[in-house]
C-alpha cells in the first residue's frame, strides 16, 4: 500500500523514532547526494518505474488516482471503492494530485533495500517522507534532500526524480523536495 486518505488509521509510521533525531556523521567516503538539479541529466530517456501511475512535465509531479464522489476521500493508487467507514458511496472519479504539501514524518534507509527494489551503485542513504498533501492525501515517498537537511513541518512539493539507471535509461518515481 503506498498510500492512504489522511482520514485512515492503517499507516503505523512512527512519530518519535529516535533515528530522527540522530545526527549521523559520515566518514570521508560518504558520498553526498548531488543537488536536485544535478540530478536531471535531459539526455537520458527517463522511463516511470511504473507506468500509469504519474506523469511529469518539466520536473513538476502530477500523480493519477482517484476520488470519492460523495465524502471528496483521495486515493492514491487509484482505488475502486471508498474505505471512508463513514462513507457508503460507491462512485468514485479520476483525480489528479500534485502540487505541495507538509511534512509530517520521516525515517532514514541506512541500508540498500532487499530485492526486488534497485538502486545505483553505491548506495546512498536517502530519507522516506510521509507528507500532508494540499489536497488531503497523505503519501510517501522519497525525499531528494539529503537525510541530514530533512525537517519535519517543512514545506514541501512533489517531483519526478530518478530512482535507479538500467540498460542507459534513468527510471523514475515521485519524490518529494524541500521548499
Ligand atoms: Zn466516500
Amino acid at each position: 500500500m503506498l498510500a492512504m486518505a489522511s482520514s485512515g488509521t492503517a499507516w503505523r509510521f512512527c512519530r518519535k523514532s529516535s533515528r530522527r533525531r540522530k545526527h549521523r556523521s559520515h566518514g570521508p567516503d560518504h558520498r553526498p547526494a548531488a543537488a536536485y538539479q544535478e540530478r536531471l541529466p535531459m539526455s537520458e530517456q527517463r522511463v516511470p518505474c511504473v507506468e500509469g501511475l504519474f506523469t511529469e512535465s518539466n520536473g513538476a509531479a502530477t500523480l493519477h488516482g482517484s476520488r470519492c464522489a460523495g465524502c471528496d476521500t483521495p486515493y492514491f493508487p487509484k482505488s475502486a471503492a471508498c474505505h471512508n467507514p463513514e462513507c457508503n458511496d460507491s462512485r468514485m472519479e479520476d483525480y489528479d494530485f500534485g502540487g505541495k504539501g507538509v511534512l509530517w514524518s520521516y525515517s532514514v534507509a541506512d541500508f540498500p533495500p532487499p530485492p526486488p527494489h534497485k538502486f545505483d551503485q553505491p548506495f546512498v542513504p536517502y530519507a522516506m517522507g510521509v507528507v500532508d498533501l494540499e489536497c488531503g492525501l497523505r503519501l510517501i515517498g522519497q525525499m531528494v534532500d539529503k537525510p541530514e537537511d530533512v525537517q519535519v513541518g517543512s514545506d514541501v512539493e512533489l517531483v519526478i526524480d530518478t530512482l535507479y539507471h538500467e540498460d542507459d535509461k534513468a527510471f523514475t518515481s515521485w519524490k518529494f523536495k524541500q521548499i
